[in-house]
This record gives C-alpha cells, sequence and structure tokens, in this order.
C-alpha cells in the first residue's frame, strides 16, 4: 500500500497554536495570513468529506487489533444489548452496528454524517439487518432519534487519542440521548507518554557520517543541518516504535471516563499532566511518544478488553505520535526526566491536535517546545496502512 502523501492546509503550523519556543515555524505563520480564514461549519464539513472515501474504511477494518477488540468488547457486553437500543456515533461502513446487532440489540441508530452511510445502508441490506439497523445520514449533533438508548457504540479515536475531535461529538450524544445511567462502548481512554531514542531517526542522522565508507567523499559536516530538518520543526509525527526504543518505565498522564461530568470542558482547556521518568540507560533522546488504550465494560468477563496502541503492543493504525526536541540530548542510567505535557485542540482549527512539552533532562534548564499534528494527518485517506512492526 501507498505512503500518506504530504497535503498542506491551514493549520498555520506549531506556530499557531502557541509558538515553538525552542525553534523555527518555517515561514508557516507568513503563508496562514494569506489564506482565507474557514468556518467552523465548513472546516466539519471537510472532515467528515476525509470518511466519504473508501481507503480510510479499508485501513480500519483491516486492522485487526482495533476491529477485534471492539467485536469483542461488544460481544461480552452481550447481555446488556439484549433487546436493548444502541446508538452508532460515526457508524463509516456499519461494522459496529452490525456487531452490536448480532450482539442482541433489538435496534441500532448507525449515524454517520459522511456519504459513506449509503454504503452502511448496502452493507446492512446484505447482511438482512435493516429492520433492526437503521442508517441515520448527517452530524450526530443535528440527527434527531426516536427514542432515548440503552448504549453508545463508537470508535472515535484519532492519531494521539484526540486528533479530530471526535470524542466530544460522542460526548454530545451522551448528554443527549443515552439514558441515565446507560453503557459507553469503549467506556474509558487513558494517555501514556515515554522519553524515546529513535533508532530510525538515529540511523537517518548517522548516514552523513558513513557516506565517506561508501563512496569516499565525506559528507559527515552536513549531520547538523540534517538534525535541524528532521527534528527542529514542531510537528507530532505519527511512526511506529519498537519496545526498544523507549528510554523508561511510561507513565499514564490522563484518565479520561467517558461517563464524567464535565468531560467536554476538560478537552476544551487541555488534558495532561505532570510527568517524571528515570532512564534505564545510556542513549541519546530524541523526544516523547504518545499513546492510548480505551477499556471497554468488563460485561460477563473476568477482565475487560483493551486496545492499546503501546509500543510494547502489537501495531495499530495509530501507531505512536512523535515529539522530537530540536536535537538529541544524551542520557545515562538514572537521569532524571521532569515536565509536564498538555493535548488540546490547536487554536485555529479545533480537529487538529496540539501539544504543549515542558520538560527538563537532567541538570539542563528547562524548556518548552508547542507542536501541531502533521499536515498530512488531517486528511484521514492519508492514513498511513498499518504495517509489519519493523524489526530493532
Ligand atoms: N464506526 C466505523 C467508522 C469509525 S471512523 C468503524 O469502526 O469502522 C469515524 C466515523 O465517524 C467516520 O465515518 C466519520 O465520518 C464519522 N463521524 C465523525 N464525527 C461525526 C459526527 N459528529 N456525527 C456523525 N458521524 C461522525
Amino acid at each position: 500500500m501507498s505512503q500518506p502523501k504530504r497535503i498542506k492546509l491551514e493549520s498555520g503550523g506549531g506556530g499557531e497554536g502557541g509558538g515553538a519556543t525552542e525553534g523555527e515555524d518555517g515561514g508557516q505563520r507568513e503563508t496562514a495570513l494569506l489564506r482565507p480564514r474557514r468556518t467552523r461549519r465548513e472546516r466539519d464539513q471537510m472532515y467528515y468529506e476525509c470518511y466519504s472515501d473508501i481507503g480510510v474504511h479499508e485501513e480500519m477494518i483491516a486492522d485487526r487489533v482495533r476491529t477485534d477488540a471492539y467485536r469483542l468488547g461488544i460481544m461480552r457486553n452481550w447481555a446488556a444489548l439484549r433487546d436493548k437500543t444502541v446508538l452508532d456515533v460515526g457508524a463509516g461502513t456499519g461494522i459496529l452496528s452490525i456487531f452490536c446487532a448480532q450482539a442482541g440489540a433489538r435496534r441500532v441508530y448507525a449515524v454517520e454524517a459522511s456519504s459513506i452511510w449509503q454504503k452502511a445502508l448496502e452493507v446492512v441490506r446484505l447482511n438482512r439487518l435493516e429492520d433492526r439497523v437503521h442508517i441515520l445520514p448527517g452530524p450526530v449533533e443535528t440527527v434527531e432519534l426516536p427514542e432515548q438508548v440503552d448504549v453508545i457504540v463508537s470508535e472515535w479515536m484519532g492519531y494521539g487519542l484526540l486528533h479530530e475531535s471526535m470524542l466530544s461529538s460522542v460526548l454530545h450524544a451522551r448528554a443527549k440521548w443515552l439514558k441515565e445511567g446507560g453503557l459507553l462502548l469503549p467506556a474509558s481512554a487513558e494517555l501514556f507518554l515515554a522519553p524515546i531514542s529513535d533508532h530510525t531517526l538515529e540511523l537517518r542522522l548517522g548516514f552523513w557520517s558513513q557516506v565517506k565508507q561508501i563512496y569516499g567523499v565525506d559528507m559527515s559536516c552536513l549531520e547538523g543541518f540534517a538534525t535541524r530538518c528532521i527534528m527542529g520543526h514542531s510537528e507530532i509525527l505519527v511512526q511506529d516504535l519498537c519496545g526498544e526504543d523507549v528510554l523508561a518505565r511510561p507513565q499514564c498522564f490522563a484518565q479520561l471516563e467517558l461517563a464524567r461530568a464535565g468531560l467536554e470542558q476538560e478537552l476544551e482547556a487541555g488534558v495532561g499532566g505532570r510527568f517524571r521518568f528515570s532512564c534505564y540507560g545510556s542513549a541519546p533522546l530524541h523526544g516523547f511518544a504518545i499513546w492510548f488504550q480505551v477499556t471497554f465494560p468488563k460485561g460477563d468477563s473476568e477482565k475487560p478488553v483493551v486496545l492499546s496502541t503501546s509500543p510494547f503492543q502489537p501495531v495499530t493504525h495509530w501507531k505512536q505520535a512523535l515529539l522530537y526536541l530540536n536535537e538529541p540530548v544524551q542520557v545515562e542510567q538514572d537521569t532524571d526526566i521532569s515536565g509536564e505535557i498538555t493535548l488540546l485542540p490547536a487554536r485555529d482549527n479545533h480537529r487538529l491536535l496540539r501539544a504543549q512539552l515542558r520538560y527538563k533532562v537532567g541538570d539542563q534548564e528547562e524548556k518548552t517546545k508547542d507542536f501541531t499534528m502533521e499536515d498530512g494527518h488531517f486528511f484521514l485517506s492519508q492514513r498511513p496502512p498499518p504495517v509489519a512492526r519493523a524489526v530493532c
């Protein structure tokens, strides 16, 4: 499958989101000023259009870790679903709605804002479930349901969990359509952070010192330039790491209970927390990795189903979200890394993920860096396909 295409969009880069205090924003601020500002409605429309193509749905359904976890999470809750009503927020091609019907739901309202709802209708008919799965086209914020529901199911997670800001639509639906004490599938999400030494990046930076051995031309003077080009930007990158790239015991920095009152305001203000790591050993620190997991209610099982995007688990199409420092910092065993991380929507586009990082390595002075999701990852049909994990 093809690699993600790099499409520029009107995000205004990291600079717009508060300014990269350490680095340059490469003139993005200037070009952003020349672009007409889009309304929130127009941005939402563009966002839904990203889901009208087959590519993104193929990628999600082909992600076995994701789709099997949802299937199992739904089936294990069969007792809560049997003869009950369900709202599927963002039904896409309808697969989660059909899982719920297969688990025994009496009626599933499959709400989908993009034109892919037409394909969901075909899939529902092919599976002879049109009497139980009702496709409702339109944003969940405006669609009218004939009744309150017992269960909400949704696959709302973006890169770094909160890219796309779809969780706020789920929370809106919860407030409007979920019965008191109703079930949310999944019910909670946790965000994790770890310092990393990215072995792929290390190979790329070290490449310029190898050229002499290959071609007899010394190009080692380009390593500093390569470092600035590859690390000195303020984009959140989506890449899959190996467990070996993780430099200290990961920490959970935010826990989101989807039933929690006030969660929507928390998301607007920014979720995050302080961190403190003690390094395992000697390595160049390149930055931090963010990943997440979501947890389904236990249902009839001992242990809940957990969908994890950890670098220690099989790879998913979400991979991990990386925040690179401007240059590598050498750490040793027990080097202390502390600071604070906050995830919030970008100022000029609420769908784009922004990350504010404050960090201190050993006895170096404290630094800050502000990031926004890399451009190509707004257009979701450019989500990179799930690939086999690279051998470390
Ligand atoms: N449930 C499907 C698709 C998940 S992707 C699956 O698991 O395969 C998320 C879907 O939610 C996309 O199809 C997107 O168009 C839709 N969506 C996002 N925000 C929405 C909203 N506010 N109202 C309705 N649909 C929405």
